[in-house]
């Protein structure tokens, strides 16, 4: 679980980031303009900053540089070369152009996270817990022999949790290529993994469309 500041004065977005940010575990705190960004920032501290550029009081350029050691991924309409220059050239750590689907944000947010060291380290559900650092899952107390893919199936399914993801998304994520009319994989390690783990109640099969992990 992170920390995270969201920087956007559209409401309609900043209420879909902050929905889908805190459905996956994430503490969410709002700022709708760049003077109410630096200010969340000075109350307290945040693992990441989603940041808007076209502000109505300033630019997101100016809310970065006030804003020092907290990973930002720049959140805007404009995806022109020369912004993104000017993002990454004051230290941004990805750059998302809207509009973009929310299952991508959550995968950039978790990629920065793990970068910059401040995604979750453990998680635990029932008899059940992943080092994510160690690579380590513990059932009862014992430790279980996943494949890397397994693995990483396992860490893509809890970081999104409560959110459906396709067959095609966990492919290209676990395998890392197009694995296009290669879905039965997904579900064969799928099944494993519910049987290994003792998940079945938790790992989802959604319908025509993949799976989805689910806490309760
Ligand atoms: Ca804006």
């Amino acid at each position: 679980m992170a920390n995270i500041l969201i920087v956007e004065d559209e409401r309609a977005i900043n209420d879909l980031l902050k929905l889908n940010l805190e459905m996956v575990g994430h503490r969410c705190v709002t700022a709708f303009s760049g003077r109410e960004a630096i200010h969340a920032a000075a109350e307290q501290g945040f693992d990441l900053m989603l940041l808007d550029i076209m502000l109505p009081d300033m630019e997101g350029f100016t809310v970065m540089e006030k804003v020092r050691d907290v990973p930002t991924i720049f959140l805007t309409a404009r995806g022109a070369t020369t912004d993104k220059v000017r993002g990454f050239g004051l230290g941004a750590d990805d750059y998302i152009v809207k509009p973009f689907e929310v299952a991508e944000l959550l995968a950039r947010v978790q990629a920065v996270l793990r970068r910059t060291h401040r995604a979750e380290e453990s998680y635990s559900i029932g008899d059940l817990t992943i080092r994510f650092d160690a690579h380590e899952v513990f059932l009862a107390g014992e430790r279980v022999d996943l494949t890397p893919q397994e693995f990483t199936l396992l860490r893509i399914l809890i970081e999104n949790r409560n959110v459906c993801l396709s067959r095609q998304k966990l492919l290209s994520e676990a395998w890392g290529i197009d694995f296009l009319g290669e879905s039965r994989t997904v579900d064969v390690h799928i099944q494993k993994l519910r049987r290994k783990l003792k998940l079945e109640d938790h790992i989802k099969t959604i319908y025509k469309t993949g799976y989805r992990f689910e806490e309760s």
